[in-house]
């Protein structure tokens, strides 16, 4: 009797260790890659710049794998280490909840999401593998975890209080790395505006409205639609606009990004990305909406990976770059990787000084250089953390522009 399941016991324990022990990390290892094509030479000047600057990524999905950010990943883009040896300041993490079926960039349905394979294989909490909100609590809970571990090394960003005390503890290079979270795509209401203060109180301060398909608040520039911002959208902005969190285009369709700026009153994001100039791809922005991201006095975060910059070269970032200052002004832009967001890219958050030396050849000023690496999304941060009601003349976190 017991020979007779013996063969298929073993074939069973077999493919659940394939399932839960090493699918996870092969998924991370083989959609977060680095491209291992030659880096830029590095000057002892470079460095040294590198070393002074406050430096902010306004994107990375890095809590969406199964790996704890304060040990060594051994895959990826990111981890504590390397966001400490690549001197980073502050990282906005992001919680992504939903990924079509046959992802890309041209059009997606609304209705199909490969994510809950991963999340039973990364063993998360079942309230995952349905729940879109619960998701992001569990990402949000995940960090609060990692930061209770790092026992100082990794500060939670939830107000421009928590973000001075950073700013003061990182005067210099080897201090701690501030976390703020940030949402992809508000899917993650599931339709209701009363889950938004969850989302808050949960640290949340940035969100895109929407991630690779339409969602109940706008159209996405990968859905089918490609729609504007729906009432329920507009709702939202408003609330977030109230709270202090700030809103994000990265995604948005064309029409959505319209609509979006003509009704912001406090600065926008585009948090991660390219621009149509260098990089003619749908979801980077026009030469307009550039314009309009900085009347708003927001920040436009280029990233790192082909899509965005056509290329992985830090030349290339340093190029779009040097489009959005020639176009608007060095106030305007700042980095947002998209590390571990299924990107390949050829340096990791340790290796930073790329940028910083990529710029210095395109002939930055070590002034610009310090504003794009992090003065520049800083200024953003401060003042869209803020809530509305605590600044009493509607200066300091408000934008009138
Ligand atoms: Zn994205």
């Amino acid at each position: 009797m017991r020979k007779r399941y013996w063969i298929p016991l073993t074939v069973l324990a077999f493919a659940l260790i394939g399932f839960f022990g090493v699918l996870p990390g092969y998924l991370d290892a083989g959609m977060n890659k680095i491209d291992g094509k030659q880096l830029i030479a590095v000057s002892p000047e470079a460095a040294a710049l590198h070393r002074s600057l406050h430096i902010v990524d306004l994107h990375s999905d890095s809590l969406m794998w199964g790996r704890e950010l304060t040990e060594v990943a051994g895959r990826g883009h990111e981890d504590l280490p390397r966001l400490t040896a690549g001197n980073v300041t502050l990282q906005v993490f992001a919680s992504t909840t939903k990924t079509p079926k046959g992802l890309n960039y041209d059009s997606n349905p609304s209705d199909s999401d490969v994510l809950p394979a991963l999340l039973v294989a990364q063993r998360q909490p079942a309230a995952t593998w349905t729940s879109l909100l619960a998701r992001s609590l569990f990402h949000a809970a995940k960090l609060d975890h990692s930061v209770a571990l790092a026992q100082g090394r990794l500060l939670k960003v939830t107000d421009p209080f928590s973000l001075d005390r950073l700013l003061g503890k990182h005067a210099t290079a080897g201090g701690p790395v501030g976390a703020m979270l940030s949402i992809e795509g508000l899917h993650d209401l599931e339709g209701k505006a009363e889950n938004l203060d969850k989302l808050y109180a949960a640290g949340f301060r940035m969100a895109g409205l929407t991630h690779f398909f339409d969602n109940q608040l706008a159209g996405s520039m990968h859905g089918e639609k490609k729609g504007g911002l729906t009432p329920f959208g507009r709702q939202i902005i408003g609330l977030m606009e109230a709270k202090g969190m700030i809103v994000d285009i990265a995604h948005c369709s064309h029409q959505c990004v319209a609509d979006v700026l003509a009704m912001a009153r406090r600065p926008v994001v585009s948090s991660h990305g390219g621009v149509q100039a260098t990089c003619q791809v749908n979801r980077n922005l026009t030469d307009y909406e550039i314009r309009g991201v900085a009347r708003t006095g927001g920040v436009i975060g280029i990233g790192y990976w082909d899509a965005a910059v056509c290329d992985t070269s830090p030349r290339a970032v340093a190029k779009a770059i040097k489009y959005v200052r020639d176009l608007v002004g060095i106030d305007y832009v700042a980095l947002g990787s998209d590390y571990d967001g299924a990107t390949t890219v050829r340096f990791d958050t340790s290796q930073l000084v790329q940028v910083t030396q990529a710029l210095m050849d395109e002939g930055f000023t070590p002034q610009e250089i310090r504003a794009v690496m992090g003065a520049n999304a800083l200024r953003v941060i401060r003042a869209g953390i803020a809530p509305l009601q605590s600044s009493p003349s509607g200066g300091g976190g408000s934008a009138k522009r």
